[in-house]
């Protein structure tokens, strides 16, 4: 990037690049190269991936916290830089344009829908969000079938929306409702901080790339198969909720954050396969792949990261679809082949020897067996 881009300066007549900072060692390396090579354009950088970075949120002994829940007291003491006003004119130079890519392009199938994209229409999806999504979003937020969440996540991951305006629009709608819907905002709000606690994380601990956060945990191994990680990755595991989120993952791009965590666990817990594995997946597929919210769930789900659910808290996928897709909505939307099928028969195993669907596959596991292989797993590594 640095090279094309100050190819792109040259070419331009360009006298400076102006940059926002990146909190992942990539993006890092990105603006050193440019700040070495340079030479006649000047190189500026700007706060606007979060409304705190690197050394702002820090304990009263300026270390780095390591837990969420203090790191978000601190950032919210914070005052927050307001949006700036809208540009009237940018002088940019004309630039030969490509044609945009298409589903295909992407290796998406048909019934994935590629989000609008540019600034007006994440604008439109604030809008959209602020106007019927935020009041109920403390109540929806863990059900995968509908609109429950805002999705935003691809516009403060490109940049599309600026975290200042959203936290600020936000604040601002949330005044204006009623006890309830302020505290569903405050849950939004919390949403938006667990982001920049990632991004945190990675500034300060780099190594959580390669390795587990929790020191206790470097180097356990994961003795999983990886014809079950082909499986998982197709959506095949015969666990109908696991299954439909990897189909809707690799049809869409996207993947609701409850069915993220319950993948990755699943992946963990009860293939036992390495998080890496399932981290770098994620990454290639999701549109919104950023690393420091990625590493961070992933780790999550792992039991190895910062604020890591205890290694033996481990969601069991049948209850969790009782729980959260209780109609089976969401299955049936990417499994139609289990359209027909009762719902409560969706969040149990089926009888031995008894199939949900001809084509659809048995579980490959049975949950307790793995749960008691994971628990002895982490006892016998710690
Ligand atoms: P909303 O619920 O509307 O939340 C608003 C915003 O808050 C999001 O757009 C996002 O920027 C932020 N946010 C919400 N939840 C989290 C969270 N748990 N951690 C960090 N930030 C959060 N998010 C990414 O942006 N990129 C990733 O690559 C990514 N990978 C993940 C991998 C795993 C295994 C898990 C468990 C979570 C991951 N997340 C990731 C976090 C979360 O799932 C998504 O941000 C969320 O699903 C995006 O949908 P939304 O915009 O509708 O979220």
């Amino acid at each position: 990037p640095a090279t094309t881009l100050l190819k792109l300066a040259e070419e331009t007549d360009a006298e400076a690049i102006t940059l926002n900072r990146d909190p992942d060692p990539h993006g890092r390396k990105v603006e050193e190269q440019l700040a070495a090579k340079a030479g006649r354009v000047e190189v500026l950088t700007f706060k606007d991936a979060c409304l705190h970075e690197r050394d702002e949120v820090l304990t009263a002994n300026q270390t780095p916290f390591r837990v969420f829940t203090p790191y978000s007291r601190a950032w919210n003491k914070l005052p927050k830089a307001t949006p700036h006003p809208k540009i009237k004119t940018l002088n940019s130079p004309k630039l030969p344009g490509e044609e945009l890519p298409t589903l295909a392009d992407w290796n998406l199938k048909p019934e994935g829908r590629i989000v609008a994209s540019g600034e007006k229409a994440a604008r439109e999806r604030l809008k959209h969000f602020l106007q019927h999504g935020l009041a109920r979003y403390g109540d929806h937020r863990n059900f995968p079938a509908g609109e429950s969440t805002s999705g935003l996540s691809q516009d403060l991951r490109f940049g599309l929306l600026s975290i200042r305006e959203v936290f600020a629009k936000t604040s601002e709608a949330a005044a204006s409702l009623p006890h309830a819907g302020r505290a569903s905002a405050e849950k939004f709000l919390s949403e938006l901080i667990w982001r920049e606690f990632y991004m945190n994380i990675l500034w300060h601990y780099p190594e959580v790339m390669e390795h587990e956060f929790n020191a206790k945990y470097r180097g356990m191994s994961w003795p999983g198969k990886l014809a079950d990680f082909e499986r998982w990755c197709q959506g095949e595991t015969g666990f109908p909720i696991v299954d439909a989120a990897m189909r809707q993952l690799n049809a869409t791009g996207t993947m609701h954050n409850r069915t993220r965590m319950i993948t990755a666990m699943f992946l963990t817990k009860d293939l036992h396969l390495d998080w890496r594995l399932g981290e770098s997946y994620f990454m290639q597929k999701l549109v919104d792949g950023e690393i420091a919210s990625n590493n961070g769930g992933w780790q999550w789900s792992a039991g190895t990261g910062a604020d890591a659910a205890p290694y033996f808290r481990i969601q069991n996928p049948w209850t969790q679809t009782l729980r959260y897709d209780p109609e089976g909505a969401y299955i049936k939307k990417w499994i139609p082949e289990l359209r027909d099928i009762p719902a409560k028969k969706l969040s149990e195993p089926p009888p031995p020897g008894l199939k949900l669907h001809p084509s659809y596959p048995s579980p490959i596991v049975d949950h307790s067996k793995a749960r008691d292989i994971t628990l002895q797993l982490f006892k016998d590594f710690i």
